[in-house]
């Protein structure tokens, strides 16, 4: 068999740069959301993956979450259809630190290696440390490991990246650190597992979950003029996402 026809398995970083080995790799599907922000879709799977959100910045970028490591071969592919070189990877911010949302970061630092980490205050600690607690990565038999964080946000920060300036909005309630983006300019809202489409909403039985507190979070959110809806799971909503949040409120009212 020549090595064109060897399909490496996903553990092995260096596999992932060899050319026989990009042509058998499937990119995720990207979508482009508005000029200069993508949208790279989550891969369905026994694994949870998230979305991630590219943002151009220049000649560089920055992606509001990594996806689990297991899919990054896919997000790498994902990046290189967009025009970019994963070296070119300015910064990472995170929406929390579970896996599915954090796991593919040391990865990314292996090749872009002054890449920043950015993240809440209140888990930028476990990451640092590797500290499971809070990213259930027993739960998708994995562990986390140990992160520099370049940057710890928290609520009223500002978030420059490209043409877009974002709020932080500390969210808890999902987890204690969780962290929405809002863009006022073109009101579209990160969100992470605070809230999703379709009435949805993130789940509150992991590690430092609090149902009181998300009702919170989405009450909140669901003031905000949102039209775009990022969330870190499911689909995107292009327009009326502040319909999509307010009815996530009405159901978490209802069941937490
Ligand atoms: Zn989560």
């Amino acid at each position: 068999m020549s090595s064109a026809d060897t399909v490496q398995p996903i553990s092995g970083f260096e596999a992932y740069r060899s050319k026989a080995e990009k042509y058998v790799m499937a990119a995720k599907t990207v979508q482009k959301v508005v000029d200069g922000l993508y949208w790279i879709v989550a891969r369905e799977g026994l694994l949870p993956d998230s979305n991630i959100y590219l943002v151009k910045v220049g000649e560089r970028f920055v992606i509001f979450d990594t996806g689990i490591s297991n899919f990054f071969r896919h997000t790498y592919a994902a990046i290189e259809e967009l025009g970019f070189n994963v070296s070119q990877l300015d910064r990472m911010i995170l929406t929390h630190t579970h896996l599915d949302h954090s796991g593919s970061a040391p990865l990314f630092l292996r090749e872009a290696k002054d890449a920043e980490v950015w993240v809440s205050k209140q888990e930028g600690d476990y990451l640092e440390k590797g500290d499971d607690t809070v990213v259930y990565g027993s739960f998708l038999g994995q562990r986390l490991e140990p992160v520099p964080v370049g940057r710890k946000l928290q609520e009223g920060d500002v978030v420059k990246a490209g043409d877009f300036t974002f709020q932080v909005l500390h969210t808890p309630g999902h987890s204690i650190g969780s962290l929405c983006f809002f863009e006022p300019r073109q009101n579209i809202l990160i969100s992470g597992d605070v809230v999703f489409r379709h009435g949805s909403f993130g789940r509150v039985d992991l590690p430092t979950g609090n149902p009181q507190q998300l009702i919170a979070s989405i009450f909140r959110l669901a003031q905000l003029p949102v039209e775009i809806l990022l969330p870190g799971h499911m689909s995107i909503a292009t327009n009326n996402g502040q319909a999509e949040i307010q009815l996530s409120l009405q159901f978490a009212k209802q069941v937490l």
